[in-house]
């Protein structure tokens, strides 16, 4: 891939078409023209100038040809830190800052050989002497000649602040615009850093590999409406019900639960009160990203808490398959046309002698909710599919066939439409 960028001090105007990126240039302007070499991981193997030859072999060691000059540098970690390099012969320690920035450069002796501060969002905001090596910051390699940054498979831009190629990772397929796919550390330079230049695995900090979550680390936002309150165990029922769901999504993904949940629904929105269409309590997906809760009742007595993050589960099935062309609802419309499919039947709410609490293949009776969550239009598609995400989440059924053939549904099913949107 070629690649021909300006030199310019001043934040670039960048543009990409496929692979390529270029940026305007004003006249008179040197061009210079960078070509890369990468192996089939996305790792760059080779950055050429025309003058300057530059070998990388991982992130351990570089050979530079320039004219009839060769460099060789050699870099020592401790963890994932890189701590140390060796230029030629000459051995020089990186101190790094809690980002993993290159801060400081010693040399062997312990005396300074360079410095280099930056802002919150890369640009170089105080730079000391003769600096060895070219990764800085958040510990990753910079062009100082086109000013952007390599974040693993990504250049990003410190004087935007933003990535110059949109990320091939899309979270949230249902409600795509809503994430910015130019967007660095998800705009929290301060605490975060991108090296792979997706989101990284175990997210930003580590946060996603935690086995206790926090609405932030999940970016969920919980809003009021109606002048009702949330309660501290309402709020901490939606988040087990997240990272039940997310745990379980990541493990059909192979990924840790949070990049699953990020990937999957991507920023959430629950709203405790301002339901008109909850009927007076439970909930409703009012689309991908918002849940709207009317309340969690009262008279939930016996186990109000299993009911609450049930109830949280059940409207996340609906917002999973609202986000995802309803797929799931339409593959139980075909599973049904199985007459041995456990059909639960749509029945008028409050018909005294239309409904005799049948299990269905679920875990409890309808009428104890604790495994069935649905009541009114409790067996149409979305309904019963609400309520099969429910079982699948926790992957409790109930011990009978009709319980096995939903189970083998749900598995079948979400592994289908996983597949087909994150393949
Ligand atoms: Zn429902």
């Amino acid at each position: 891939m070629d690649v021909i960028f300006a030199q310019r001090n001043d934040p670039a105007v960048s543009t990409s078409v496929g692979s390529e990126v270029s940026q305007e240039t004003e006249p008179g302007e040197e061009k210079v023209t960078y070509q890369y070499t990468y192996n089939g991981d996305g790792a760059m193997m080779m950055e050429s100038t025309g003058t300057v030859t530059t070998i990388y072999i991982g992130g351990i060691y570089e050979y530079v040809v320039s004219g009839a000059e060769v460099i060789t540098r050699s870099y020592y970690y401790a963890g994932s830190q890189r701590v140390a390099m060796r230029e030629g012969g000459e051995l020089f320690y990186l101190l790094g800052d809690h980002l993993g920035s290159t801060s400081l450069t010693l040399d062997a002796s312990g005396n300074k050989v360079a410095e280099q501060r930056f802002s919150p969002w890369g640009m170089s905001r105080y730079a000391w002497g003769n600096e060895k090596t070219d990764y800085g910051f958040t510990g990753q390699r910079s062009n100082g000649y086109i000013n952007l940054i390599k974040m693993g498979v990504r250049w990003y831009d410190p004087a935007l602040g933003r990535f110059t190629q949109p990320d091939s990772i899309v979270p949230g397929a249902g409600n795509p615009m809503a994430y910015d796919r130019y967007m660095y550390t998800f705009s929290n330079p301060l605490r975060y850093s991108d090296p792979s230049g997706h989101i990284p695995e175990c997210g930003p900090d580590g946060m996603w590999c935690d086995d206790v979550i926090t609405a932030d680390e999940y970016f969920i936002t919980f809003t009021t409406a109606g002048g009702e309150e949330w309660e501290a165990a309402n709020q901490a029922a939606v988040l087990e019900a997240v990272y039940a769901v997310a745990k379980k999504l990541g493990s059909y993904m192979e990924k840790t639960a949070g990049l699953a949940w990020m990937t999957v629904f991507g920023f959430m929105t629950f709203q405790m009160g301002g339901c008109d269409e909850c009927n007076g309590t439970g909930g409703f997906a009012a689309n991908f990203d918002l849940i709207k809760f009317a309340s969690f009742p009262a008279d939930w007595r016996e186990d109000r808490a299993l009911r609450a993050r049930n109830l949280v589960t059940h409207e996340l099935g609906h917002a999973f398959s609202q986000g995802h062309g309803r797929k799931p609802e339409t593959a139980l419309g075909e599973a049904q046309k199985n007459p041995l499919f456990p059909n639960r039947p749509n029945f008028p709410e409050n018909t005294p002698d239309g409904w005799t609490g049948g299990r269905y293949g679920y875990a409890s009776e309808q009428n104890v909710l604790t495994w069935q969550m649905s009541s009114a239009q409790a067996g149409t598609l979305s309904e019963e599919f609400a309520d099969m995400f429910l079982g699948w989440t926790f992957g409790v059924w109930d011990a009978s066939d009709a319980g096995v053939m939903r189970s083998n549904f749900m598995i079948t099913t979400m592994f289908d439409v996983l597949n087909t949107y994150y393949p």
